[in-house]
C-alpha cells in the first residue's frame, strides 16, 4: 500500500485532519502510543465555550458548532464571576445579579462574588464520541491507522519525505504534523526549523464535599485562577494553571490540586475535602496563542496542525476543514496568514 499523506499524532487534531484529508488522499495516520488519545484530547475539561479565546479562535469555535452532529454537545451555561469591572468588560455574555448567579449554582456564596455574567451558548463536549466519530470515518475513508507506531526520523527524498517508523520506512508525498506538546520536536526530526510551540500544563481534580446538583453551570473567575463544575457526585475543579514544561506524560502537582480546591471552597459552600482523581494535560500553543495550521514556505509537503492550545476540541471540526484546505492549496475560510507558521519565524 502507498500512502499520500502521513499523519503524526492520534489526538483529536490528528485523526479530525487525517478523517477530512481522507475525503480524495491515501492517508496513514501513526500514534506513538498504544492508544490513541492518551495525551492532551484525553485530559481536557471537555467543554465548548464560544465567548473564549481570540477572534480567530471563536470564529473556528462558532464555525464548529453545526459540525459536531448529533449527540456531542449538551446544553450547560457559563457562569462568569469576578470584579465589575472585569465581568463589566466582557463581551458575548449577559450580566446578571447575584441573586440570579446563586439562583443557578446555589453552593455559590453571595458575599465573595462581586459580580457575574452568563453565556448561554456554553455546552459540555462528548470528546471521546467525537474523536471516534473521526476515526470511523477515516478508516471509512480507506485510511489506516497504526498505534504503537511513533515516528523516528523524517528525512526529504526529492520531493517525497521519507518516514521512519521503527523497523519500517516509507515515502510520502505529504507529512503532517498534528503531535500536540511534541509538534516542535517532530518538526525538527524533519530538519523542519522548531516554531517556538509552548506547552503548558493545566491540572484537573475531581473533588468531593457537600451534595452537587448536576445541572450547576460552568463557573469560573473571569481573571482565570479557576473553574469548576458538576461531574458525578462531585466537581471537578481546576486552578487554570499554566506551567512551562517539557512534552512528555504530564502529571499533577499537588500544590496545584491543592488550589483549585482552596479556590473552589472560597467561593462556595461546598466544603470540598476529599479528591477522588487528578490529572494534568498540556494545552500547547503559538507565542501569539493562535492555531499554526500549514507548511512553511521553504519546507513545503511538511504541514503543522498544531498549538489548539485550550480549545483544541471545541475548534477541533471548523480547524480540521480549513486545515485540509490550507494543506489542499484551496481557499479555508480563515485568514491564512493569521494562522500560517511562517508568522511566527
Ligand atoms: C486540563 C485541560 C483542559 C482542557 N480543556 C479543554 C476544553 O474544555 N475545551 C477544549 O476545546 N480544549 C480543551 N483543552 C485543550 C485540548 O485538549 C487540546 O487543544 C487538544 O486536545 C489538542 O489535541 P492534539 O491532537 O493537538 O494533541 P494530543 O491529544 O496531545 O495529541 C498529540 C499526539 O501526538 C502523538 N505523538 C507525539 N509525537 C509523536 C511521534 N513522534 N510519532 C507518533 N505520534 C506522536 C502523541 O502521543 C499524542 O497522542 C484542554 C486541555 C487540558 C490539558
Amino acid at each position: 500500500m502507498t500512502w499520500d499523506v502521513l499523519v503524526v499524532g492520534g489526538g483529536i487534531a490528528g485523526v479530525s485532519v487525517a478523517a477530512e484529508l481522507a475525503r480524495d488522499r491515501a492517508v496513514l495516520l501513526v500514534e506513538a502510543e498504544p492508544v490513541l488519545a492518551k495525551h492532551t484530547t484525553g485530559r481536557s475539561a471537555a467543554v465548548y465555550i464560544p465567548s473564549y479565546g481570540s477572534p480567530v479562535v471563536r470564529a473556528l469555535t462558532a464555525a464548529s458548532y453545526p459540525l459536531f452532529g448529533d449527540g456531542i454537545l449538551s446544553p450547560r451555561p457559563m457562569l462568569w464571576v469576578g470584579s465589575a469591572t472585569e465581568v463589566a468588560h466582557m463581551d458575548s455574555t449577559e450580566p446578571v445579579s447575584i441573586d440570579d448567579a446563586v439562583g443557578m449554582c446555589s453552593a455559590l456564596r453571595a458575599d465573595r462574588i462581586e459580580a457575574a455574567a452568563v453565556d448561554n451558548g456554553t455546552m459540555d463536549i462528548d470528546v471521546m464520541g467525537l474523536h471516534q466519530r473521526y476515526v470511523r470515518e477515516l478508516r471509512a475513508r480507506g485510511g489506516e491507522i497504526r498505534q504503537g507506531a511513533p515516528v523516528t526520523a523524517i528525512s526529504r527524498d526529492g520531493a517525497a519525505w521519507r518516514v521512519n517508523l521503527g523497523n519500517e520506512e516509507i515515502a510520502v508525498g505529504t507529512v503532517v504534523n498534528a503531535a500536540g506538546p511534541w509538534a516542535d520536536k517532530v518538526a525538527e526530526l524533519a530538519g523542519v526549523p522548531a516554531l517556538g510551540l509552548r506547552p503548558l500544563r493545566r491540572t484537573i481534580a475531581i473533588a468531593v464535599g457537600k451534595p452537587v446538583d448536576p445541572g450547576w453551570p460552568l463557573v469560573s473567575d473571569v481573571a482565570d485562577t479557576f473553574y469548576f463544575r458538576p461531574e458525578g457526585p462531585g466537581v471537578l475543579v481546576s486552578p487554570a494553571d499554566e506551567t512551562p514544561a517539557e512534552p512528555g506524560d504530564a502529571k499533577p502537582d499537588e500544590v496545584d490540586v491543592a488550589l483549585a480546591v482552596e479556590r473552589v471552597n472560597h467561593v462556595t459552600t461546598l466544603e470540598l475535602r476529599s479528591v477522588r482523581t487528578a490529572w494534568a494535560g498540556l494545552r500547547t500553543f503559538a507565542v501569539d496563542r493562535e492555531p499554526v495550521l500549514g507548511a512553511l514556505p521553504d519546507h513545503p509537503g511538511f504541514a503543522f496542525v498544531a498549538g489548539q492550545g485550550g480549545y483544541g476540541i471545541q475548534m477541533g471540526p471548523a480547524l480540521a476543514v480549513a486545515a485540509a484546505r490550507i494543506i489542499s492549496g484551496e481557499p479555508a475560510g480563515i485568514d491564512p496568514a493569521s494562522v500560517s507558521p511562517a508568522r511566527l519565524r
